[in-house]
């Protein structure tokens, strides 16, 4: 294996015939997609060879550097010409470890695989041999989760889901690796990886399933940026490991007949065919964009490089370094511009050749191209001694320390011969300047001389003016890139961190400000004018100073804007002074500053964000924002990790740029379905996604959690101010509807009836409060308080339902023609804010379902209007208007509202449904444990893995997993078996529940010890195999048994050897093998069975079955609970294949899961609607109008006694 950086001739001369491309003329056909799993046994994948160009091309590479370069070679110090275009080298990246490794063998295969692998600052790759271009499997090293070692000279490569196995010669070549690898996928690497990657100009151009011709899969492929990726599929692309990336640099794209198409490359053609000719022309244009821009994107490395000395990284000689500090002019690798990076932009100015294409001016260029890495280095590194150089094998670490020593401290630099003369290097800065001579100036500035000092000359009084006016655009180039830059200070040793990607800072402002002292705690009172004491603040490239005046030079105090984590705006005339803001530091220390001026207030705000929120969040600053910055977060598929996310508050909506997000997301924090604070850990549930944001201090995360919190809540008293379902309704009117519609249905004069005053009010302030938090159980709400709530609410809520529009509904009655009444809500209806309308719609739709099962509850649709009239339109009820108009919208709902009859039927069915189970079940017995908004775990039952979960009467066990995996976003794979769990803790038992089982019975039926919960069913698997084997699912055998038995109130039994038959009907038990006659006999359907049995039984062995058993039909007290054991967990597992097969008629699991879960989706949530004839409107209108005319001004009191 290659040792770094020694110079034995021989060793070189074997390194670089590993470089070189084969020159057999026949490629390997099965080098790319063979790997381990599906795509093995291909005999022709159809990789065309190229033989003419391949050997053209042959002949170029071999009388050019090594261009896979890897960076342990030893340096030649020769430089030789510029490669062609062409050949601008396949890998750019340095390689940093590559040799031979065994991989662990595929499923079911002994045998060793012996791979070359690679590793560089991007990705781990392996291949068939060192001759491959395109890999087999790509890993890039941001996904990487750890590296750990093994034994027997093995290691492993964790990533998210998949661990590969790889084994080395060696354990001393194997501890090489580990520790390689560990320190480029280590946290603080694989943030400034992360973050040199993140580059807003890499966008997936298109994706999806290409055929390779000659394989039997199609693949997953992604054009990206200036590469072409190919996966084995799409899961893997989410994954991020895939088998090979293409440079399209070197790509040309053809076209062929039908779909095909080819992606040539100087090694290999693909050889595509799109799934249709549309596609192919995408796909081909896809492809040419991104070789365009491959083109591009080395333009200006390719300019940059010109000059020889930029082809060797600056600080570690890494070979074709496409990083640059444009403030040093140094030219650096990957690896070593994380660390500069992490210097901060005021020591250097980090730029990419490749992708930061608007810096590169042509002056600038020049500038590069004039001083280069040897003359800049000539300066930098005068002095390094031999045993702090770096190479192109060290560490993270180590860079760091040199990287820090050499521009931060200036430990290596050459001392200008004024170094210390403040006057005299400013007087030959001025002198230099207007020379071309740009590398004494960078000597000069570099040990102090300043370049914004007094050139005494009151027209060019800076050194750039004089610069430009002698012509010298280099040095202008030069002093700009330099105007904020701090000088290298030997003394200064601070902890250096690779944090976060800092925006450049190039923003200045200053101004008089307000400020009172800083705070350690969070302001709690109003300041009055008094407490705030005027300063003149500065606001210059990376640092916020505040002084006692204009015209005095230090500070009183100041922090840098690297430092800031959050700017937070108060709401006017929240302090003495009408308009203030606060700034939160990375130190927990609060500043709050003032002013009466909005526009001077607007300006600062607007300076202050821009200088410390990064390029990646940019976006964020269009906003109108009240709080901006930076916090922590994790997301459910990763929570070892946390991340860096920018987010910015505006009114109710968070805005927020996540680092592995695309872009700028917005979550409506209204209608969040859950948002709870646990500790320093802010949870917020949307539908199909879970944000933990953590509090990495205390401070601006508590200013972060209230706010998130208030803007969460209900903002005020119009409708559209609450907190809102995904569908626009207020949750407090769903949460209402819901419970009465499953409590409240068949509850005598549901409406009419009054609740208790006291409860309805604390139930109403609670809603107001959080509706969110607000679950709604029964026993302990009673129907009639909730349903008062929903009454009060309507009748309080600000503008009301019908909102400025209520004259007009109310006028519409006075129209004698019904169809042109119908006509006239519609077009009302329609003429209503968005929520009203939503909100409307749900409420007939509740109403109309009340009136039919007016049978029970005696609500018709006449005593509904009379209840709702006046309430919705918030009116006295002297006049029956108000009433006519909810008779109307619930009589006529099928056509005002364009309903599906259908669906309707459908919800009718169910509540009758809802109705069915609650009578049969004994209101007596079980507690109150038939929430029909359900408490379900994932993966554990424990807090954070909580969810709440509505459950229709018709939702399935599959339904309500898929559910909860797309809450969490949890991807879903073919063979795993997400089931939903029945638990019952204190029996120490649990059942999958059968997929399409209905969830709402069982939910009934569950006692307090039991829960639901949602995991991966591991035994799934087994069974089916286990079941595919039989033709006749039945089975029998010995079990140890044993039956609870009662005796003066004492349980005690034993198990006991038992012979058992199970087959289509029943359960036979026998004393034993050959007895004739079964001792006892159970109906199988009648059974329900569970795994485990609690341990204080003292089970023989741990494989256990608990059966339950208990008829559908008689209602008997008694329930019969009996153990089996098995001797093994297969036999176990067949046991209870076989009773699922025949209780649900072979059926265990859906024959297309994925598909299935793509189906429930699309399946309409909305089960409203259906064909049904009205009860007819009773009594006439005199009657109608008596009976409210009866009503004094308040309804709700009356009402009861009706
Ligand atoms: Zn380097």
């Amino acid at each position: 294996m290659d040792k770094c950086g020694n110079g034995d001739p021989l060793d070189m001369a074997d390194k670089s015939s590993f470089l070189l491309v084969p020159g057999q003329s026949k490629p390997r056909y099965n080098s790319l997609c063979s790997d381990d799993e599906l795509l093995e046994d291909e005999g022709d994948l159809g990789y065309e060879p190229v033989p003419d160009k391949r050997d053209l091309w042959i002949e170029d590479y071999s009388s050019l550097p090594s261009s896979q370069n890897s960076i342990c070679l030893p340096i030649t110090g020769q430089v030789l010409a510029r490669p062609p275009k062409a050949d601008s080298a396949p890998q750019l990246t340095p390689v940093i470890k590559m040799g031979w490794l065994d991989k662990n063998p595929p499923q079911g295969s002994l045998i060793y695989q012996r791979r070359w692998v690679k590793l560089d600052a991007d990705y781990l790759r392996y291949f068939d041999n060192e001759k491959d271009i395109y890999s087999k499997r790509i890993i890039p090293t941001s996904s990487i989760t750890g590296v750990a070692n093994v034994g027997d000279q093995k290691f492993e490569v964790v990533t998210h889901n998949r661990t590969f196995l790889f084994r080395a010669e060696s354990d001393s070549e194997r501890n090489e690796w580990v520790s390689v690898l560990q320190d480029m996928t280590g946290p603080a690497r694989t943030r400034v990886s992360r973050e040199l990657t993140l580059n807003p100009l890499v966008t997936c151009e298109m994706k999806g399933y290409l055929e390779l011709r000659g394989l039997r899969s199609k693949l997953y492929t992604v054009v990206c940026g200036d590469k072409v990726f190919l996966y084995k599929n799409a899961e893997d692309y989410k994954l991020g490991i895939g088998i090979t990336s293409i440079d399209m640099n070197v790509g040309n794209v053809k076209d062929m007949d039908r779909r095909a198409f080819d992606l040539t490359t100087p090694y290999r053609i693909f050889s595509f065919v799109a799934e249709t000719d549309q596609l192919k022309d995408q796909w081909m244009e896809a492809m040419r964009n991104s070789i365009a821009e491959a083109l591009s994107n080395y333009e200006v490395a390719e300019k940059i490089w010109g000059e020889p000395a930029n082809q060797k990284c600056a600080d570690c000689d890494a070979t074709k370094p496409e990083w640059a500090a444009i403030n040093l002019c140094v030219v650096f690798c990957k690896r070593c511009a994380g660390e500069h990076r992490g210097l901060g932009p005021s020591i250097s100015k980090v730029r990419s050749l490749k992708m930061d294409k608007k810096v590169w001016t042509d002056d600038l260029i020049q500038l590069f191209l004039l001083v280069g890495n040897d003359r800049a280095n000539h300066f930098w590194a005068a002095n390094v001694p031999p045993s702090e150089a770096l190479s192109a094998c060290s560490s993270s670490e180590e860079r760091r320390r040199f990287i820090t020593a050499k521009y931060r401290e200036g430990k290596y630099r050459r001392y200008h011969a004024l170094f210390g003369n403040q006057k005299e290097l400013d007087n030959a800065l001025c002198i230099n300047v207007q020379s071309n001579d740009v590398c004494e100036t960078l000597a000069l500035v570099f040990c102090g001389a300043d370049v914004n000092c007094d050139t005494g000359n009151p027209d060019l009084s800076s050194p750039a003016a004089l610069a430009m006016h002698h012509g010298q655009n280099l040095q202008v180039e030069f002093l700009t890139q330099n105007r904020n830059t701090e000088i290298p200070r030997s003394e200064v040793k601070i902890a250096v961190h690779a944090e976060h990607y800092m925006a450049p800072p190039s923003i200045t402002h200053n101004g008089f400000l307000f400020k009172t002292a800083s705070m350690a705690r969070p302001i709690t009172e109003r300041k009055n004018k008094e407490e705030f004491s005027r300063r003149w603040c500065v606001l210059n490239d990376g640092n916020f100073n505040y002084y006692e005046s204009d015209k005095i030079a230090t500070p009183n105090g100041g922090l840098k804007m690297r430092e800031i984590v959050c700017l937070a705006v108060s709401p006017p005339e929240t302090h003495g002074y009408d308009h203030s803001f606060e700034i939160y530091s990375d130190a927990e220390r609060l500043y709050l500053f003032g002013t009466d001026n909005p526009e001077t207030m607007r300006e600062w705000v607007k300076s202050i964000a821009k200088s410390f929120i990064p390029a990646c969040a940019e976006d964020l600053l269009q906003k109108d924002f009240e709080r901006i910055g930076r916090l922590r977060y994790k997301d459910p598929l990763n929570l070892e990790s946390s991340k860096v996310g920018w987010f910015c508050l505006v009114a109710s909506t968070l805005h927020v740029c996540l680092e592995d997000g695309h872009g700028q997301e917005t979550i409506h924090l209204q209608k969040l379905l859950e948002l709870s604070r646990d500790n320093e850990v802010l949870v917020l549930v949307e539908r199909g996604r879970t944000l933990y944001i953590e509090g990495e201090r205390k401070l601006d995360f508590y200013g972060w959690a209230s706010a998130i919190e208030r803007a969460a809540g209900s903002s005020g008293d119009t409708l559209s101010q609450q907190q809102l379902t995904e569908a626009d309704i207020p949750v407090i009117v769903e949460r209402c509807i819901h419970y009465i519609t499953q409590y409240g249905l068949t509850s005598e004069g549901i409406y009419r009836k009054s609740g208790v005053n006291s409860k309805i009010a604390a139930l109403l302030e609670a809603f107001r409060r959080d509706a969110r938090s607000v679950w709604l159980k029964e026993g302990e709400q009673q129907v009639d308080d909730v349903s008062n709530v929903l009454k009060r609410f309507f009748r309080d809520i600000e503008e009301g339902l019908f909102s400025q529009q209520a004259h007009n509904w109310l006028s519409t009655t006075a129209v004698s023609d019904e169809s042109r009444r119908i006509s006239q809500y519609q077009l009302l209806f329609n003429n209503l804010p968005r929520v009203n309308k939503a909100t409307l719609r749900t409420l007939v739709n509740h109403l109309y379902c009340v009136q039919r099962f007016s049978e029970m509850n005696q609500m018709n649709l006449h005593n509904l209007a009379i209840v709702f009239g006046p309430t919705l339109f918030q009116t006295d009820g002297k006049d029956y208007n108000a009433g006519r108009v909810v008779e109307d919208l619930i009589q006529h709902y099928i056509t005002i509202f364009h309903v599906n009859e259908q669906q309707l039927k459908t919800q009718l069915d169910e509540i009758t449904y809802i109705i069915k189970l609650r009578d049969n079940l004994n209101p007596k017995t079980g507690p109150a444990s038939g929430d029909f908004i359900c408490t379900v775990y994932l993966e554990e039952k424990k807090e954070t893995a909580e969810q709440h979960v509505k459950i229709p009467a018709a939702m399935t066990a599959a339904e309500l997993t898929f559910e909860i995996l797309d809450r969490r976003k949890i991807t879903v794979k073919e063979k795993d078996y997400w089931c939903c769990f029945e638990v019952n803790e204190k029996e120490e038992i649990e059942r999958p529940l059968h997929y399409q089982e209905r969830v709402l019975p069982i939910l009934h039926s569950l006692g307090t010890d039991s829960h639901l919960l949602v995991k991966k069913n591991y035994s799934m698997e087994a069974m089916l195999v286990y079941l595919a084997s039989k033709v006749d699912v039945t089975k029998h055998g010995m079990l140890k048994f044993r039956e609870e038995k009662s005796l003066l109130g004492l349980t005690t039994g034993s198990f006991n050897d038992r012979y058992f038959m199970l087959n289509q009907t029943s359960f036979r038990l026998y004393k034993d093998v050959r007895s004739n006659r079964a001792e006892k006999e159970w109906p199988v359907k009648c059974l329900k069975v569970y795994q485990g049995i609690k341990k204080k039984l003292r089970p023989p062995t741990c494989w256990g079955l608990t059966v339950a058993y208990g008829s559908d039909k008689t209602e008997k007290q008694e329930k019969q609970q009996w153990y089996l054991c098995c001797d093994t967990q297969t036999e176990m597992r067949e046991w209870f294949a076989t009773f699922l097969s025949i209780q649900h008629a072979g059926l265990l699991w859906p024959a297309e899961w994925v598909k299935s879960r793509a189906a429930s989706r699309s399946a309409p949530l909305d089960t409203r609607l259906g064909n049904v004839s009205l009860i007819p409107l009773r009594g006439t209108e005199n009657e109608m109008r008596n009976s409210v005319a009866a009503f004094t001004a308040d309804p709700l009191s009356l009402l009861g006694n009706l």
